[in-house]
Parts: structure tokens; C-alpha cells; sequence
């Protein structure tokens, strides 16, 4: 595949993937963000623009150090916590909304309890990065500290971040960290109960069972 037919084709899945997160309810308006690697560019979605309104000739990448290379629109205010990700770990898409369940657990506690084994799906029980500005270095190096050896965070009092090998993959993860956030939420609101929590035993032995879950190929 020529690097231009990489780039058209990321481009058409990352669209895809952003309506998904409107679509799907995990995101309202121009919110949230989402950014993959195709060679050695950063596709990602413009700031503030309807994601049903993304065509072709919309592609906007960038390089590792965040120098505009394909595109007239400038791109979403949130470029620094993308670009972090992909220098800091081996991100090769990045999902960001603002899932109103997981935005909800952001504002409550400083960890998500572990009340399903698909935590280990994102390494572990999900951390809450603490409040920053949006758009800032300063959300970044918070949002980094709360990923270490996870796939996916809350940001406080804003939404989530995933990243995964593929679009499919970091939204995957983004569906069930929303999910899972609906989850305690749900069973946190029962009157005289607290819902009982996985042990990091529990969740080890989940992680090691869904290295073999689903198909072999
Ligand atoms: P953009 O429209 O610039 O991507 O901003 C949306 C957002 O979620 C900021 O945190
Ligand atoms: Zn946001």
C-alpha cells in the first residue's frame, strides 16, 4: 500500500470511528477527539467540526512534533494529549470523549472501583487523572500518570481517553470503560448496599483469560 492510500484509508476509519462516538451517544456536538498513526503522520480530527460534515478532502495530519503536514483545518484543541501518546507509548489510535456515565465517575472518585472483570481489559482499575484546562501540556502529563500500565483513563470532571493498536480497538475500549462506569453507578445507587469489588487477583486472572478470548484468527 502506497503511503498516500494508507493516509486515505486511516482517514476513512477515523471518520467513521468519530461518527461512531456521536452516533453512539458517547459524545454531543463537536465534542471529544480522535486521532490514529498512518506512517509517520498523526491523523487527526479537526477542532470543532461536525464530524458528519468530515469528507476527504477534510485529512488533517500532523508530525510527532505537531507540524501541520496535510490540511487547512486546524487541528482539535486537544493535539497535546494525542501527541503525548503516541511519543510516550505505542498508541497507534487515540479516542477522547466525553461519555456522560465515565464523565459522572470522573467527578466522584479518584479511582473506578473494580466492579467487572473487563477492567482488565484496560490494564487494571481505571485512574482519574486530576482536573487541568483543556487543550493544556499541563492534561497531558496528568492524562500520562493516570494511563501508566493502562490502556485508558477518566479525566476528571471532563471525560475519557483510550488508545489502542487500532480505531477499533481505543473505541472498544472507550464503549466498555462507559459501560463499566454505568455499571457502578447502577449498582453504587442501591440504598443500604455497596456493590462487593474484584480483587487484584481476581482481575489478574481475568487479564491472563482474555489474552485467549474470541477468535484465534
Ligand atoms: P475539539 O473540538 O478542539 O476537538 O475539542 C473538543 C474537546 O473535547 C476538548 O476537550
Ligand atoms: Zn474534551
Amino acid at each position: 500500500m502506497s503511503d498516500r492510500e494508507e493516509i486515505e484509508r486511516t482517514w476513512a476509519e477515523l471518520v467513521t470511528t468519530a461518527r461512531r462516538t456521536a452516533a453512539e451517544g458517547l459524545v454531543v456536538g463537536t465534542s471529544g477527539n480522535v486521532s490514529a498513526r498512518a506512517g509517520d503522520f498523526v491523523l487527526i480530527t479537526p477542532s470543532g467540526v461536525p464530524y458528519d460534515r468530515l469528507g476527504p478532502r477534510d485529512t488533517v495530519a500532523v508530525d510527532l512534533a505537531g507540524r501541520q503536514a496535510i490540511g487547512e483545518l486546524r487541528p482539535t484543541s486537544e493535539l497535546p494529549l494525542h501527541l503525548a501518546l503516541y511519543r510516550k507509548t505505542d498508541a497507534r489510535a487515540v479516542v477522547h470523549t466525553h461519555a456522560v456515565h465515565a464523565t459522572a465517575v470522573s467527578t466522584l472518585v479518584s479511582e473506578l472501583p473494580p466492579v467487572h472483570y473487563m477492567a482488565a481489559a484496560l490494564g487494571g482499575p481505571v485512574r482519574v487523572a486530576p482536573y487541568a484546562l483543556y487543550g493544556t501540556e499541563e492534561l497531558a502529563e496528568n492524562m500520562l500518570r493516570a494511563l501508566d500500565n493502562r490502556t485508558g483513563c477518566l479525566l476528571q470532571n471532563h471525560g475519557t481517553v483510550t488508545y489502542g493498536d487500532t480505531l477499533d480497538q481505543a473505541y472498544d475500549r472507550t464503549a466498555q470503560l462507559e459501560w463499566m462506569s454505568r455499571l457502578w453507578l447502577t449498582a453504587s445507587a442501591v440504598p443500604g448496599h455497596t456493590p462487593s469489588l474484584l480483587t487484584s487477583g481476581q482481575l489478574e486472572a481475568a487479564a491472563e483469560q482474555l489474552r485467549g478470548y474470541g477468535q484465534s484468527r
